[in-house]
């Protein structure tokens, strides 16, 4: 039987087509693609600015700098996610709080995040984990009584909504990766989206070293060669005009998933919570630890050709890479997200996935869990 990858970008005559017409152009670098593709990201993440870079990573380290986070600050974030939403606070120079999540959606959860805010607090990053948007009623209101900048990483949630605005519309600046396996990539790539000219003009600078103008040799201000090249772009911009109706074909491939697997005890399905769209960039249960051994469900599924993951497996609080700072991070400091990172399990969800496909992971799920 064939292998059932966790995910696979859906690739058509479109991207190869725009891809075709750069490299017969000649023109490889940051142009007509590139700034095509922030003009869509504008309008279908309603925004007034984008400025695409090549990675979500980047975007992440651009938009702390940018809103001047630095040594002596704190920024709050959750434990439960890629490394990325926290190492960008760690490069800042500033202090690392985790909050932990909301066990039913696997988000920040903003109770949380209150107990956490003193008076150094000066940013909250929330993450749209799975392609499922936090609680931004409630962080924005956190943000605005306490005079705190938000930073929205919606790396993982790319035509997600929140009461009817776009995943990516949140906070002084939100961010977007393009990775391979995101719900629409370049490759490698990302974007830093915001509202404020001021903001925007210093990603332009920070993006292609200190100049205002591409090419002009005038320095201004210090940094970086950024720039996403547009090969990279012409593939974004073909994957852009597609996201809409990706989305609907994973919400159709999670709603499959949703009867197959219901009823089942001691296994929870992903929620949708009210007032909003859940993109599913990840179809992510759970499996109860009293019930399950999760590790040896992954093992019996990828064995049988079908390449579900664990995201994430451990708790970010529990990596070694907190011993070289001054932080004293404990087992047992975030149970929310270390029960998570014990019981969740993400299965193969893409828009080329086939209904037998999966309704051959639903049967083998049910079967192995029985
Ligand atoms: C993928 C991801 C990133 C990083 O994006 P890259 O493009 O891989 O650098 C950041 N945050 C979250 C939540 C992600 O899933």
């Amino acid at each position: 039987m064939n292998y059932i990858p966790i995910t696979k970008p859906t690739l058509e005559e479109e991207e190869i087509g725009n891809m075709n017409e750069v490299l017969t152009s000649g023109m490889l670098v940051y142009g007509k693609y590139a700034k095509e593709a922030e003009l869509k990201l504008q309008q279908i993440f309603k925004r007034k600015y984008a400025v695409l870079l090549p990675s979500g990573t980047t975007s992440l380290n651009i938009a702390v700098s940018i809103l001047d986070i630095k040594e002596g600050d704190e920024v709050i974030t959750t434990p439960f996610t890629f490394i990325s939403s926290a190492s960008c606070i760690l490069n800042s120079g500033a202090k690392v709080v985790f909050a932990d999540i909301d066990p039913q959606t696997f988000n920040i959860d903003p109770k949380e995040i209150e107990k956490k805010i003193t008076k150094k607090t000066k940013a909250i990053i929330s993450v749209d984990l799975f392609g499922n948007p936090a609680d931004y009623n409630r962080i924005e209101e956190i943000c605005k009584q306490n005079k705190l900048l938000l930073i929205e990483d919606a790396a993982q949630a790319h035509g997600a909504e929140y009461k009817n605005n776009p995943a990516g519309s949140f906070g002084d600046i939100s961010i977007f990766s393009f990775y391979g396996s995101k719900v629409i990539t370049s490759g490698e790539g990302g974007a830093l989206l915001c509202d404020n000219k001021d903001i925007y003009d210093r990603a332009l600078l920070l993006r292609n070293h200190g100049q205002n103008d591409i090419g002009s040799y005038q320095y201004s201000s210090l940094g970086h060669n950024y720039m996403m090249p547009d090969t990279s772009a012409s593939i974004l911009s073909a994957q852009l005009s597609k996201l809409e109706l990706f989305v609907k074909v994973r919400r159709s491939i999670a709603l499959i998933y949703n009867q197959g697997l219901s009823k089942i005890s001691g296994l929870t399905l992903p929620i949708e919570q009210k007032d909003s769209k859940h993109c599913y960039s990840c179809y992510t249960i759970r499996l109860d630890k009293e019930k399950y051994k999760r590790d040896k469900i992954l093992k019996l599924l990828n064995e049988n050709g079908i390449g579900a993951r664990v995201y994430y497996p451990i708790s970010l609080h529990l990596h070694p890479l907190w011993k070289e700072y001054v932080y004293e991070f404990k087992k047992g400091m975030f149970p929310e997200a270390e029960r998570a990172s014990q019981e969740v399990l993400s299965l193969p969800i893409y828009p080329k996935l086939t209904q037998l496909e999966s309704e051959r992971i639903i049967d083998f799920v049910r079967k192995i869990l029985n």
